[in-house]
């Protein structure tokens, strides 16, 4: 049997059934799926619930406690013993959801950033998921995608690939669409072939799929190759240390409170028990799934707001950012190119009409030019020409399909009635394609004669220097220097509107002229300039403010003419009166050192390449910025790698950048940078947040069991509360705290530095002194009961239970705000409200219901004991709310 790249390309159609020129049918693309199933390597298989389950039960402290109460069944504990296994049993469901949760989202986030392919069916290109490709498919790839499948070429566009993940080569392999009739050919000999997961480096090209998921060349060694493990963030880490310190800390303490109690005289089963429970409350195990939680639901939050986080540690770099180096085209402004002005015979004209609308008059003054304008028509003739854009209608509306300043050119040769027939008589022979490096793009065509000449177009100062003629009216005439400081001028005027410029321009070659590209764009005629207006989006100058005062530096970053560069980013107020515009070429010249010298004062790169976004970066870097920034392009991912935070376009980005970048912006849309910091300061404050909460209340716990005994009074709590209160007041509140909203000035104060520790800007402080607080208050209501009612021990241990938790309950609002208690409404987060609604209602159930009383040790209390508990639990709050400590 012959292999797929044997076969001539009208032999592959004819074996799956399908026509390059038509694509699948969706039947037939339905009939496939259930044949062949999707396309992807089978993923590693998913740990089952029941582990998942079981693994919150295996902490160290748990199963003691379970053994516990094992024990304290054996003894006849009955009542304990099922209480506390309930509770158990209800944290550990807790736990899994919570897990669950937090898997679940990571999944959804995975799906959301998997790679899309161009798809042919039913005579229309579709962008769809890769994993809806069958086998008959017919795609498009072009540089800077991942191959999206095994597909067989039919036609090549300068199409080059980059193989190395099959076959080591790093070199990347020119690709045809020819027959080959060797056989037993490797993967990388098959240079008719693209495989799925490599990477296309140059030019496009159309195939057929032949194969999917799987049965890939891909799929083959898929089990080689590692799947992704989760990796912990850096905040996730720091929090696991502090973990196991606090787990030493909290069994220190319970030891200490044991032995004391122990020493005094309490019964020793008692006091283990106290003593076990006492160390499962206090240890905040489940801190790290509440975080991870935080983390994801944070991330589905920005994903509202279309950025989607690719590595989770993004979202706490995030708020960290002091530099956002940011495209300039299509992220600060629309990508909505139209042509407004034409430089053409020496002469200025302007050009009518809006965005892609095809309707529009060329003027010079008020004289209205037709297509017997000299050159004119060969003017935009040409430049529909050298294109790879094409206009559509949708809904009555016209829209560029392919790069937009290519679509500019379109939409302007349609104004004078040129269409895609009009380049029907003129056959295209080679194209280079346009890439930022190079910032030109040419083809050579064969008029219906057999005439071939180049066309050339791209930035006009790198054309014009390639440029040895012009051509005025009907004359080819030699470029002195008048003519081009003419038409610099002319680039000048352009650019200082704000109007990207390209330069057009072409060269007659004759037969037998070699089509290698080094030698083509040369000895080149210039014929004009097209000047087009991109303007900018409409929300990105208030992001840009608001970023400048939470103390983040909005850099503008471009390929296009300075001139151009400067008068969009004085329009979105991005450089002030003494800030710096950088080229390209002075950058070339500037050593590492000198460029950290002035880098602070930059705020414009323009026409620069992908290199030099790589020394952008790091020069801020060395100054101590944490660097944002973005790209699109293939050459883009070296530098969005280095960056702290890599950020890629979800439309017009490529495979390889959103896969180097840990943000992908759905819109492209420089406002939602703004948005996702905005969201990732958010998200670690709230953590602080309810890391202040927990860890308050578990030292209060701590500690008013800890001052009991050291006072050689009776315990105030027993087991069950100690893990009712672990269970209810802590669980609830904490989680939405992690829901609450910013405060005020989040977008106000200067980024949080990276090295910044869990307790940085007194945290610390104000968990260990609340903490006390907590505990002394608590203590004092026991006290207070337990003097006067001392053979009543049970209501004593009811008033210390619910000062406790009452005074955790009122402490929970005092965690919202890093000021003060007072700056915040406490009905802004309703989910808070409800959280502290649903412990309260759960405390009245624990003390009023007569069947439970036994169970979590409780009577009845009345009104007065009610106004002493809420009076003590109030302090804490009172005392330090007012203070900003
Ligand atoms: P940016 O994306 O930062 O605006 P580019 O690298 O895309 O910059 O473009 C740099 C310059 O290359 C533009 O100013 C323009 O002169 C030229 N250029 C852009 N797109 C094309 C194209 N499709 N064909 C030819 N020249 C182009
Ligand atoms: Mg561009």
């Amino acid at each position: 049997m012959k292999k797929w790249y044997q076969l001539d390309v009208e032999q592959v159609e004819q074996k799956l059934q399908v026509t390059t020129n038509r694509g699948l049918t969706p039947k037939q693309v339905e009939q496939r799926h259930k044949q062949y199933g999707y396309n992807v390597l089978e993923s590693t298989k998913q740990t089952s619930k029941w582990i998942i389950f079981l693994k919150q039960f295996q902490d160290f402290m748990v199963l003691v406690l379970l053994a516990a109460t094992l024990i304290a069944g054996m003894l006849g504990e009955f009542v304990d013993a099922i209480a506390i296994m309930v509770i158990v049993l209800v944290n550990g469901f807790i736990g899994y959801f919570q897990e669950q949760k937090a898997e679940k989202s990571l999944e959804k986030l995975k799906e959301l950033s998997a790679p899309m392919a161009n798809v042919f069916r039913e005579q229309k290109w579709d962008k769809i998921s890769s994993r809806e490709l069958v086998v008959g498919d017919i795609v498009k790839v072009s540089s800077g995608d991942r191959v999206p499948a095994d597909i067989r070429i039919v036609k090549s566009n300068s199409l080059e690939t980059e193989e190395s993940a099959l076959t080591g080569e790093s070199l990347p392999v020119m690709k045809h669409a020819t027959a080959i009739i060797r056989d037993d050919l490797d993967a990388g000999d098959q240079v008719n072939m693209g495989f799925m997961g490599t990477l296309v480096t140059r030019g496009s090209g159309i195939g057929i799929v032949v194969g999917t998921g799987m049965n890939t060349v891909m799929g083959q060694i898929a089990s080689l190759m590692s799947s992704t493990k989760k990796i912990p963030t850096p905040l996730e880490r720091k929090l696991a240390e502090l973990g196991k310190i606090l787990i030493v800390v909290a069994i220190l303490l319970t030891i200490l409170v044991v032995g004391l109690g122990v020493i005094q005289g309490h019964p020793v089963y008692n006091m283990f028990l106290a003593g076990v429970s006492l160390a499962v409350a206090a240890i905040p195990e489940g801190l790290p799934a509440i975080v991870t939680v935080a983390l994801s639901l944070g991330v589905q939050r920005m994903i509202r707001k279309k950025a989607i986080v690719r590595k989770l540690s993004a979202v706490e770099t995030l708020g960290c950012a002091s530099v956002i180096c940011s495209d300039k085209t299509g992220t600060m402004t629309e990508n909505q190119m139209t042509v407004k002005e034409m430089f053409l015979n020496g002469e200025n004209i302007s050009v009518t009409g809006d965005g892609f609308d095809i309707e529009g008059k060329f003027l010079i003054g008020k004289k209205k030019l037709n297509e017997n304008h000299p050159n004119l028509e060969t003017m935009l003739l040409y430049g529909q020409l050298c294109n790879n854009a094409t206009l559509q209608v949708k809904k009555g509306k016209y829209y560029v399909d392919g790069d937009p300043t290519d679509g500019a050119l379109v939409v302007a040769a349609r104004k004078i009635g040129l269409n895609h027939m009009s380049g029907d008589n003129f056959k295209i022979i080679k194209e280079i394609p346009f890439d930022s490096d190079r910032k030109r793009m040419s083809v050579v065509v064969e008029d219906e004669n057999e005439n071939r000449f180049l066309i050339t177009k791209g930035a006009p100062d790198v054309l014009l220097p390639r440029c040895n003629y012009y051509l005025e009216h009907e004359n080819r005439k030699l470029i002195k220097q008048r003519d081009r400081d003419k038409i610099e001028n002319a680039i000048d005027g352009m650019a200082e509107k704000a109007l990207r410029t390209i330069a057009i321009s072409m060269r007659p070659i004759s037969k037998d002229t070699s089509l290698e590209s080094a030698f083509l764009e040369k000895d080149l005629t210039f014929i004009g300039l097209y000047g087009m207006i991109d303007p900018p989006r409409k929300e990105v100058r208030t992001a840009i403010e608001e970023c400048r005062q939470a103390g983040i530096k909005t850099v503008m970053i471009t390929g296009d003419h300075v001139k151009t560069a400067r008068a969009i980013a004085k329009d979105l107020k991005l450089l002030p009166d003494n800030g710096l515009v950088l080229e390209g070429s002075q950058l070339n010249q500037m050593s590492t050192s000198e460029l950290e010298e002035t880098i602070e004062d930059v705020y414009v790169f323009a026409r620069v390449t992908a290199e030099h976004k790589l020394k952008i970066v790091k020069a801020f870097q060395s100054r101590g910025h944490i660097v944002a920034m973005t790209g699109d392009g293939v050459n883009d991912a070296p530098a969005i790698k280095a960056s702290d935070i890599g950020i890629s376009m979800g439309i017009s980005g490529t495979d390889v950048t959103k896969e180097a970048s840990s943000l992908v912006l759905m819109d492209d849309n420089f406002a939602t940078i703004k948005a996702a910091i905005q969201e990732g300061r958010n998200i670690y404050e709230n953590i602080r947040k309810f890391i202040r909460y927990l860890l308050a209340s578990n030292v209060g716990e701590i500690l008013v069991m800890l001052f009991a005994v050291l006072l050689g009074m009776p315990l105030p709590l027993v087991p069950v509360q100690i893990l009712w209160v672990n269970l209810v007041t802590d669980g609830l509140p904490a989680m939405a705290l992690g829901l609450d909203k910013p405060e005020d000035d989040v977008m106000k104060r200067a980024p949080r530095s990276p090295n910044e520790g869990v307790f940085a800007r007194g945290l610390g402080f104000k968990i260990i002194t609340r903490g006390i607080m907590i505990g002394i208050v608590t203590l004092i209501g026991f006290m207070v009961v337990y003097q006067d009612n001392p053979d009543n021990l049970v209501y004593g241990q009811t008033i210390a239970f619910t000062t406790l938790v009452m005074a955790q309950l009122i402490h929970v609002f005092d965690c919202r705000s890093e000021k003060s208690v007072f700056e915040r409404n406490p009905f802004e987060n309703m989910y808070l409200v409800f959280a502290v609604i649903s412990s309260v209602l759960l405390l009245l159930v624990v003390i009023y219901w007569a069947p439970l009383q036994p169970v979590f040790h409780t009577v009845p209390l009345a009104l007065s004991d009610w106004m002493l508990i809420l009076g003590l639990a109030a302090i804490p709050t009172v005392l330090f709310g007012f203070t900003k400590k």
